[in-house]
């Protein structure tokens, strides 16, 4: 498999943001149904749109040339794609050759199968995802009977070495009472754990704006709770941390409703068809497959990159309403995989 050869040119949009980390996402599949994410009956993509092995490889090299050096391997749920660990292992070769980190984000059902693979693939981070602890509400939330796979494979990325970050969505009326504890299970593992506000990306069975629940809410019931001290670090993301003062450990707030995080955006995201969409939050997208399967590779997929900072919009304008006083965007989650 080889990389288009494309001369070296970062990518910087035209607010001078400069685009440093990928989130490939490598299926639109998932094992789980999460009630926020996508809804029970969801129609997936003929396998047959999706990028093969070698384009994803191909793509990824590409982002690699033009200065991408860190890449998140997403989906769906990457771990379900049957050729992920050989994607994982030819991406993994590419760590301290122009890319510095290579990552995971994963519902964490089949990460007990494959952590050892990716550790020895070079995968240092994975970032798991965790709604609750509660096996019921679990259930509840993402419609299949799931922790107990999921808490063997947060042990198993641990005892592969593997450092793993907790992923949690705030929804009103299901782990809204749970948090706190969550926070104090997540740091007592040795794991960070970032709060997440809930997007209005695709429809979902039933009404999103019931399970809402803003990230300022929930940090000042927290602060009851815990004393929380901002810190410096930034992971070069949207995450704001704060240190808990009672359990050492480190959280983070993600807040697209309540706080703008648009200004130091260094990423962009590619959906397992190519769609390369620059905002997480705008209808803006090109397409990278029909670039990869021209007649010329390499120029059109410079030519595509170059589109994409063109058309990077400044900020998004995700607002989360009652379903019906405004749509959500025209995809869901899963496309872009967050
Ligand atoms: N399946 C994997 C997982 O769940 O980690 C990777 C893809 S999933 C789309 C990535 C992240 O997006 C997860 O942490 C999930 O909780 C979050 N997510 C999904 N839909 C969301 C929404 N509408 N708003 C906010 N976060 C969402
Ligand atoms: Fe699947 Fe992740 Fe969406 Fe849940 S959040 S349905 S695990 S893609």
């Amino acid at each position: 498999m080889n990389a288009p050869a494309l001369p070296f040119k970062p990518l910087v949009d035209q607010f001078h943001r400069r685009i440093s980390y990928l989130r490939l996402s490598v299926i639109d599949r998932c094992d789980l149904r999460c009630t926020y994410c996508m809804p029970e009956r969801q129609t997936f993509l003929p396998k047959s749109e999706v990028l093969s092995l070698e384009e994803l490889h191909q793509l990824a090299l590409g982002f690699i040339a033009r200065g991408i050096t860190k890449i998140r391997l997403t989906g769906g749920e990457p771990l379900v794609r049957r050729d992920m660990i050989e994607l994982v292992r030819a991406l993994g070769r590419q760590v301290g050759d122009g890319l510095e980190e290579l990552t995971l984000t994963t519902n964490g059902t089949r990460l007990a199968q494959f952590a050892g693979d990716l550790a020895a693939a070079g995968v240092r981070r994975v970032n798991v995802s965790l709604d609750t602890l509660d096996r019921d509400r679990f259930a509840r939330i993402a419609r299949r009977d799931s922790l107990p796979a999921v808490l063997e494979g947060i042990a198993a990325a641990k005892a592969a070495g593997l450092s793993v970050k907790l992923n949690t969505v705030a929804l009103r009326g299901e782990n809204e009472d749970e948090i706190a504890d969550l926070i104090g299970w997540a740091h007592a593992q040795s794991c960070e754990i970032t709060l997440i506000e809930m997007m209005p990306l695709g429809e979902v069975d039933g009404d999103r704006f019931d399970h809402y629940l803003p990230l300022t809410t929930v940090r000042a019931a927290l602060e009851k709770r815990f004393t929380l001290t901002p810190e410096s670090h930034r992971s070069g993301g949207p995450a704001h941390y704060v240190r808990v003062a009672e359990t050492g450990g480190r959280l983070g707030f993600i807040t697209p409703l309540t706080g703008n995080f648009c200004e130091g955006c260094n990423r962009i995201r590619v959906t397992a068809t190519g769609q390369l969409f620059p905002c997480l939050g705008g209808v803006e997208q090109v397409d990278l497959r029909a670039a990869l399967r021209s007649a010329d590779p390499g120029a059109a997929l410079a030519g595509a990159l170059d589109t994409a900072m063109r058309i990077k919009p400044e900020r998004h304008h995700f607002a989360i309403r009652r379903a019906g006083e405004a749509p959500a965007l025209p995809r869901h989650m899963s496309m872009t995989g967050g």
